[in-house]
């Protein structure tokens, strides 16, 4: 199978000639990410570029990246290839490069680790000797890389405009707010169990400075794979949880926990109240940030109808990050782990239509060829932020390491990274 790149790049070519046979959301992608690094230089402000995320706002804050030396941009894939491979056996073990499953092919290739976010900074962590962490994949995952390893390890992005719009749609200036709010509606005395009004808790996917937020104030972080046991110890210490970044996640997470729709209003960062009655907050379990990720948003259900119809017995499973109605008529649904899990477990040829970013569904059919493995959506659209990590960024960051110099360093301030990391710890320590 050819990778998501490959596809792209014909397309694109057959769209020109008019006899294109699939579709890509933007064929812009197929263009080099640098393009868009020029693109966000003359119009003075950050963008996320072509695909699933572009129509998502880019705030003002996000890391742009300068521009890529010119011999990067016009270096061909076999000379990329022979730059990478000389720059990775002359540092050995002395770099360690992580790739997220949402990564593209070209640069998983060059990957000492695969897995989600939480997975490849643990895995950092088995390599000590390594000076430098090179993070195949977005922002907030080099910051929780920083977090977790030695004070000594640069982390280090190869694209700094690599970042994630969901994690990008609550920023601790209206988190602070929205906590003002809350704290100004319920108090902070704890009722008659001692659980105290609200517990934050935050996915994963946030910045480190939304992470130190729950650590500072009794919350907690939680991933796609241990969200409901970590709403299970919210539960336990407050009345109600603020979710944040996706609403997606939390809601189906306490869904499949008994909390009611009506339990679950969605707050708003932009209305007073977060848009909410008074009273609605006050009866609430869990209220839910209203943020969202664009390439898990493109999964809908007449897409699951469409696959049930066209392959019967089809095993239809979606990553929580999904729309509730799209995880309601699933067979079922969980975290990147849990999709790789089910489908190594299947002893009998089967068909899997998966609902997760295409890099990954791609890697799996091509991994189990017994299977028969595809995206629900039939559109190619990658995670267009991850995308901007190209192996010209990666053959940049790695010579650059050969020669002494560390660029695009990831540092997590002292005073963000002490109580992120409490809430990280209370995850761990939550685990069942
Ligand atoms: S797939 Fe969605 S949540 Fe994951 S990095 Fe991309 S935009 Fe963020």
């Amino acid at each position: 199978m050819s990778s998501v790149n490959t596809a792209i790049q014909l397309i694109t070519r057959e769209q020109a000639a008019g006899s294109a046979a699939a579709s890509t959301c933007s064929p812009a992608l197929a263009r080099g990410p640098w393009d868009y690094d020029l693109a966000e230089a003359l119009a003075g402000k950050p963008a996320y570029g072509p695909g699933a995320s572009a129509a998502d706002v880019a705030p003002a804050s996000t890391p742009r990246q300068g521009q890529l030396p010119e011999e990067y941009k016009r270096a061909s894939d076999a000379e990329l290839d022979a730059r990478i491979r000389a720059a990775k056996a002359t540092l050995g073990d002395r770099a360690v490069v992580l790739g997220h499953f949402y990564q593209r092919d070209e640069v998983i290739q060059y990957a000492d680790f695969v897995g989600d976010s939480f997975q490849l900074a643990n895995a950092a962590l088995t390599r000590p000797d390594a000076e430098a962490i090179i993070f195949c994949g977005v922002h907030f995952m080099a910051e929780t890389a920083d977090i977790l390893s030695r004070p000594d390890q640069a982390v280090i992005l190869p694209n700094l405009a690599a970042g994630c719009s969901m994690a990008d749609m609550a920023d601790i200036d209206s988190v602070t707010e929205c906590w003002e709010q809350l704290g100004e509606l319920f108090g902070t005395e704890p009722d008659a169990d001692g659980r105290v009004p609200v517990i934050p808790v935050t996915y994963m996917n946030s910045s480190a400075a939304l992470k130190g937020f729950c650590g500072e104030n009794g919350g907690i972080v939680c991933t796609s794979s241990n969200a409901s046991t970590v709403l299970e110890w919210a539960f336990e210490r407050g009345q109600r949880v603020l979710f944040f970044p996706d609403q997606h996640l939390g809601r189906n997470t306490a869904k499949a926990m008994g909390v009611p729709l009506e339990q679950m209003p969605l707050w708003n960062p932009r209305k007073d109240l977060g848009g909410n009655a008074e009273q609605t907050l006050i009866d609430s379990r869990v209220i839910l940030w209203h943020g969202f990720c664009s390439v898990h948003k493109r999964f809908n259900v007449g897409q699951i109808e469409k696959a049930r119809a066209e392959f019967p017995g089809v095993q239809v499973i979606v990553h929580p990050e999904c729309p509730m109605e799209v995880v309601d008529a699933a067979d079922s649904a969980g975290s990147t782990d849990f999709i790789k899990k089910a489908i190594a477990a299947a002893t009998e040829p089967s068909t899997f239509a998966v609902g997760t970013e295409i890099n990954m569904v791609n890697r799996l059919a091509a991994e189990y060829p017994q299977h028969t493995i595809f995206c629900l959506d039939p559109v190619i659209c990658p995670c267009s932020t991850m995308y901007r990590i190209h192996p010209g960024y990666l053959a940049w960051v790695l010579e650059a390491l050969v020669r002494g110099e560390v660029v695009n360093r990831i540092t997590v301030a002292d005073d963000v990274a002490g109580p992120a990391k409490v809430a990280l710890e209370r995850m761990l320590a939550a685990r069942p």
